[in-house]
């Protein structure tokens, strides 16, 4: 099996990741966390917002960071004025022109398809090394181009764009556009199609998803459901700096829903059309932007590394200047080698001050902050500018999975075992009286009852000791606890680790400041 899909089994098998509605035949793009999964998942948001805004000490100034600073939270509605979307550009820009392909059902972006259609054909590419761009791997790159090979490269596929517009006359969008003239699309393929001309014309294809508020259906009940989370900060921005006081600079942050209607849900579940994000804004002095835009990369880069993510597969890949939206300084991304490629978890921009602008404009309300350390009047109003750290909890969630998927031996056994950080662990303890009499289950049970009251716990007293440690491996549970014909005598248990099979006694009066040691280190 390749190694997505043992993952993908697993969650299945285990009850990490179901698809959504499965028993009517799911829905593209959704999916439904199952109970290992729904801790899991609930683990890594806690870890977000303890570490970056509960356990944060504003009157100290971090290693690493330029000043002191504060951290507060917000929960915003999914549903918002449609102005919000408006001002914010993604009313009128979130949307590609796309094509569909009668023969493959593939639907595609149509600037994708036209370079896709330019590199099959080689002879149009101005200089060389496009097609290198296009594939993941040299050993790719004699293949057949096709959806699979494709689809993954978007970003590939974005940086042949600028290449081609950059380094010659050649200008993509006249060919976009003539995608609309039949007698062209009759001459182009899909990829993976056996003839050409299969092709509709493009449509625009909204990625905000609609929907209708109120008794009446007309132009004013129209509502979207939220795209990112992070407009429900920039319109609540004068709100929180007038309820709680802060001082620039400082971060809001939100956890919560954001929905896309992504062309091509794909990837399990790392391209969905209903996720959740982890957002901050960071707002700071406009001078003190590009310092701070740097800590958090730093920051949120070894946030994943304190959780466990393996140092060679996580990467922080900075924009080239060519990249970058029209409003943006900086702007990172924080990738994961996935088994399908490297991926985008989390990204990192200084925004400037235009979001607020935006919003300031369009609601006519004055969104400066009020600067009482500035000395020269004139100057004491003004727009901060703002550092994003924005994550995908379903894209974080992937990335621990997959990378604590393991195969390994214990003696002559295989076993699959998930080396979750114990941090984040669905369950933290499980109990297993060794067999089922002398008095085992009863004192299992006791111990197994005293643990529950500070960890997520399991007690199981089915089946071969062997079996039950092989469970408990696939669900990552870092600690189980075997009571056996001693543990009736003197109390002590035997601990074992999930990672190296060790086993060690310990009194089961020291077992909840041992696991709980643990589980913070
Ligand atoms: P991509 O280029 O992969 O579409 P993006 O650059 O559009 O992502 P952002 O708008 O920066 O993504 O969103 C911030 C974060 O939200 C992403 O880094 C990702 O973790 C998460 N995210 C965005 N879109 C999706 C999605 N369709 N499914 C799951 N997570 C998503």
């Amino acid at each position: 099996m390749a190694p997505m899909d043992k993952v993908v089994s697993l969650a299945k098998r285990r009850g990490f990741i179901f698809p959504s509605s499965e028993i009517y035949g799911g829905l593209n793009g959704a999916w439904d966390y199952g109970p290992l999964g729904a801790e899991l998942k609930r683990n890594i948001k806690e870890a977000w917002w303890k570490d970056m805004i509960l356990s944060h000490d504003e009157t100290a100034t971090m290693s690493s960071a330029p000043s002191s600073f504060a951290m507060v939270g917000l929960d915003s509605a999914i549903l918002m004025n449609p102005k919000v979307w408006e001002a914010s550009g993604h009313v009128g820009g979130f949307h590609d022109p796309m094509v569909d392909c009668r023969e493959t059902k593939g639907r595609y972006r149509a600037d994708q398809l036209v370079i896709f259609q330019l590199i099959a054909e080689g002879s149009h590419l101005p200089g060389a090394g496009f097609k290198d761009l296009l594939f993941a791997s040299p050993g790719e790159a004699g293949k057949t181009p096709n959806a699979e090979l494709l689809m993954p490269h978007k970003k590939r596929i974005k940086a042949i764009r600028k290449k081609l517009e950059m380094d010659s006359e050649f200008q993509i969008k006249p060919i976009e556009n003539a995608l609309t003239k039949d007698a062209l699309r009759a001459k182009i393929f899909a990829p993976g199609a056996s003839k050409p001309g299969t092709l509709t014309a493009p449509r625009s294809f909204e990625l905000m998803l609609k929907t209708k508020v109120g008794a009446l259906e007309d132009k004013s009940s129209v509502a979207y459901l939220r795209p990112e989370t992070a407009q429900g900060i920039f319109v609540n921005f004068k709100n929180v700096c007038d309820t709680t006081r802060v001082k620039l600079p400082f971060g809001i942050g939100q956890i919560g829903k954001a929905f896309r209607n992504e062309i091509n849900p794909r990837n399990f579940t790392f391209r969905s059309r209903e996720f959740e994000q982890m957002e901050i804004e960071f707002f700071c002095k406009p001078g003190d932007s590009d310092q701070w835009y740097k800590y958090w990369c730093d920051r949120r880069l070894q946030w994943y590394l304190d959780l466990g993510i393996d140092p060679s597969k996580l990467h922080l890949r900075e924009h080239s200047s060519r990249e970058l939206a029209h409003y943006a300084t900086g702007c990172a991304d924080i990738e994961y080698s996935f088994p399908f490629g490297i991926s985008e978890l989390e990204g990192i921009a200084n925004r400037t001050d235009f979001d607020l602008g935006q919003h300031m404009k369009a609601s006519g309300k004055d969104l400066r902050y009020f600067d009482d350390t500035e000395t020269d009047k004139e100057k004491r109003r003004y727009l901060p500018h703002v550092v994003e750290p924005s994550a995908g909890v379903d894209r974080a969630t992937l990335a621990f999975l997959c990378d604590a998927y393991v195969e390994d031996e214990v003696g002559s056994e295989q076993r699959i075992v998930m080396k979750l950080h114990p941090r984040i662990a669905p369950i933290k303890t499980a109990v297993f009286p060794l067999v089922k009499k002398d008095g085992m289950p009863e004192k299992a049970m006791a111990i197994y009852r005293s643990l529950s009251k500070n960890f997520n716990s399991f007690y199981d007293e089915k089946g071969a000791i062997g079996r039950r440690y092989r469970r408990q491996d696939e669900a990552g549970t870092p600690f189980c606890i075997t009571v056996d014909g001693d543990s009736i005598s003197d109390n002590t248990v035997t601990v074992r680790d999930r990672d190296t099979c060790e086993q060690l006694r310990l009194p089961a009066e020291e077992l909840v400041a041992y696991i709980d040691n643990q589980l913070t280190h």
